[in-house]
């Protein structure tokens, strides 16, 4: 039997190959590198201050469970600093059930606040409800849209100054590439890691945003996190399946793809952003348009029914 080649940093049998960096790592250095990375990520892009009431988005996933532990163990050295999980039940049978459990046993271990909220309350509809009404978008289109003001409406609300989320490097790089193909550069803003200040709007961070979906995965899997790993039924928007797998084939011919993708979307993203002009006609939330995107939609989706 051979032994694995040596950790790069400490020197007990390696575990893991990271081709991107070239570094060999066993599971506890491995571990460490996530976390340091989550605070780098966090500190460059100046994302937090010493006293910040961070709201998180938690699913139930494993990247937003992975970042809830991260987050969490940071918040112990800012006694000042407060973390509140949020869960979106977005109505989707025998998916979303299991997540919400997840989630709140999750908070449950490690003494976090909770709180759920739901498009049927909210919007009156659930997705299993928009998914089989006659509709022009695809049902991820709806339920990004709703997922986004809800976490929104629910931050604010509990005054936190931070909305945090969990998208790791290759749900930026695949947002970054879809938003270049559909020739909208400026949603390459909504990118931004560190976030925009803008009126009416929780700032948004990402301190996942270098973090590969695959080390998410193994994080989750080392920490022993029960997190879920079936995939929304509704999941099939057919040109991001395409991205990943372009990406994913390419990462692996050329490792560090992902970050230059997301690195150069970054580069081409609008650099000034304006103030909300002004308010929703019907719901009254922070839009520059006379109707919001929220309220178009369900617009929609009411005369068709
Ligand atoms: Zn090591
Ligand atoms: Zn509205």
């Amino acid at each position: 039997m051979t032994q694995p080649p040596p950790c790069t940093r400490c020197g007990r049998p390696s575990a893991y190959h990271r081709p991107y960096s070239g570094e060999r790592l066993c599971n506890p250095c491995f571990t460490d590198t996530i976390k340091e990375r989550v605070q780098r990520t966090i500190s460059r892009h100046d994302m937090l201050q010493y006293d910040s009431r961070i709201a998180l988005g938690v699913s139930g996933g494993k990247d937003s469970l992975g970042l809830l532990k991260i987050l969490t163990e940071i918040e112990e050295d800012h006694p000042n600093a407060e973390i509140i999980a949020i869960s979106i039940d977005e109505g989707v049978t025998g998916y979303r059930d299991e997540a919400l459990t997840i989630a709140t046993d999750a908070c449950k271990t490690l003494g976090i606040e909770h709180i759920t909220t739901s498009f049927k309350t909210l919007f009156g509809l659930t997705m299993d409800e928009i998914a089989a009404s006659p509709r022009e978008l695809a049902t991820c289109t709806y339920c990004g849209v709703l997922r986004r003001r809800a976490l929104n409406q629910a931050a604010r609300e509990l005054e936190a100054d931070r909305l945090a989320t969990a998208h790791n490097l290759d749900d930026m790089a695949q947002t970054a590439l879809l938003n270049l193909m559909r020739g909208d550069t400026n949603r390459m803003a909504t990118l931004s890691p560190g976030g925009h200040e803008l009126t009416g709007f929780v700032r948004r961070i990402k301190p996942y945003c270098d973090v590969p979906e695959r080390e998410s995965a193994m994080y989750a899997y080392l920490q022993n996190l029960r997190f879920q790993s079936l995939p929304c039924p509704y999941a099939a928007e057919a040109q991001r399946n395409d991205i990943r797998n372009f990406l994913n084939r390419m990462e692996k011919k050329r490792p560090g793809t992902k970050f230059t993708v997301y690195r150069t979307a970054l580069k081409l993203a609008p650099q000034t952003h304006t103030e909300t002009a002004g308010h929703c006609n019907s719901c009254g939330e922070p839009t520059t348009n006379q109707t919001c995107r929220t309220c178009q939609l369900l617009e929609q989706l009411q005369k068709k029914g």
